[in-house]
């Protein structure tokens, strides 16, 4: 996944036609989407919605960034979406909670291990889990004792890896498959990280293949 705009309100009849694709939910109503959208406070304690690819669930009035509408789910309450493993905003507290930051931190993290071949950087993971930039940075290095962009280059490099050994493909395709298309950038922050160029971390293992 890459950029989400905002939904036009084409898109917004055609995919409430389809919202019995969606298990497990409220159904999802124009009145509800546009309730959403308005980060409307009228409908706060009539429902809440949930984002797929988050595990996040929201209040309607949550100033969040607005959802795709194919990934989200609604719930008539909060112990629903907490059933259904869904965790709570840290910024719209839908529980009248607080999101403890190691249960933020792991929804971030695995947000970041099924999204590291897009575009993906502190400003995007932030606004895409429902934090400050700057909240995120401190809390997820405060409890992985790495920095986010930090994990995401680990994610990305140890990717790489496999790709290197298990594919004949160019190494600007493989930077490219784990979020890299910068081919330059790709083999420096390869060396950095490793010791060696993608190339040279290759012909090194698939040498000590060949010799067993
Ligand atoms: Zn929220």
């Amino acid at each position: 996944m890459t950029k989400q705009k905002e939904q036009a309100p084409d898109h917004v009849f055609h995919i409430v036609d389809d919202r019995n694709d969606i298990p497990n939910q409220e159904s999802l109503t124009d009145e509800k989407w546009r309730a959403i959208l308005d980060n409307d406070p009228t409908y706060d304690g009539q429902f809440y919605y949930a984002v797929k690819t988050t595990g996040i669930f929201c209040r309607p009035s949550c100033k969040s960034r607005p959802p795709k509408l194919a990934n989200i789910g609604l719930f008539k309450t909060a112990e629903q979406a907490l059933a259904a493993k869904y965790r709570p905003c840290k910024r719209c507290k839908p529980t009248g909670q607080r999101l403890p930051d190691d249960e933020w931190v792991t929804l971030v993290t695995e947000y970041i291990d099924k999204n590291y071949m897009g575009t993906l950087t502190l400003n995007i993971l932030a606004d895409i889990c429902h934090g400050s930039p700057y909240h995120l940075h401190r809390t997820f290095k405060k409890v992985k004792g790495i920095t986010p962009v930090e994990y995401i280059q680990l994610q990305r490099i140890a990717r790489a890896k496999e790709q290197l050994l298990a594919s004949d493909k160019a190494i600007s395709e493989v930077g490219l498959s784990v979020g890299m298309p910068n081919t330059p950038y790709f083999i420096t922050l390869f060396k950095k990280k490793t010791g060696y160029t993608p190339a040279f971390y290759r012909q090194i293992h698939n040498e000590t293949i060949r010799e067993e």
